[in-house]
């Protein structure tokens, strides 16, 4: 039977870069470099769904984690994610290897283990402030994203472990060549 039985999960926009706020795209459609390295592998891929894109669509602000911390978006999640927690559950009792999840570190949802993060953002954005006083505020902290924080706690509950990295956004050359490490098996 043609298959490896080994899947990798991406954040959508991995896949997509349209997702994205906009601005923040460093690529023109899908991951070139991690998506052929995949494809090479002979990996599975299950995108994600955006849970910002969801939520707020294409034109919204971008955002740090303490503005997304709320009990309706954590709910979001795990509604956006169970469809495919299903899958992911039958895949595991069928002997399939889950070899990572690949996120995207310095999301407010989906860093892994970086996210960005400021106290103070709220309100106007006429309040006074200037948009150089506000980007002074934002810090990048070690912690993981909501949409990360809530995919865990499900798999966990479900007694599944997979691996979680990240694509550095501010490093992309330097993060792929840990992930393809990780996935060969070698680091
Ligand atoms: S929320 Fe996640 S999937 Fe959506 S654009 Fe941000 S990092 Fe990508």
């Amino acid at each position: 039977m043609l298959r490896d039985k080994k899947l990798v999960l991406l954040s959508h926009c991995l896949l997509n870069v349209n997702a994205k706020v906009y601005g923040l795209a460093n690529y023109k459609g899908a991951h070139e470099e991690l998506i052929k390295f995949l494809i090479e592998e002979n990996f599975g891929i299950i995108q994600l769904p955006c849970p910002e894109l969801g939520c707020e669509g294409i034109r919204r602000w971008g955002k740090v984690k303490e503005q997304l911390d709320i009990p309706f978006y954590r709910k979001y999640c795990n509604e956006i994610f169970t469809p495919l927690l299903e899958q992911i559950i039958d895949y595991h009792k069928n002997g399939y290897r889950l070899a990572a999840l690949i996120g995207v570190n310095g999301s407010p949802s989906c860093g892994v283990s970086k996210t960005c993060s400021a106290a103070s953002w709220g309100g106007e954005i006429n309040d006074r402030r200037t948009t150089e006083e506000m980007m002074q505020q934002v810090n990048t902290i070690e912690s993981p994203g909501i949409f990360i924080e809530q995919i865990r706690k499900l798999l966990e509950a479900n007694k599944i472990y997979i691996p979680m990295l990240a694509i550095e956004e501010a490093d992309p050359a330097a993060s792929i060549a840990d992930i393809k490490k990780v996935l060969r098996g070698e680091g």
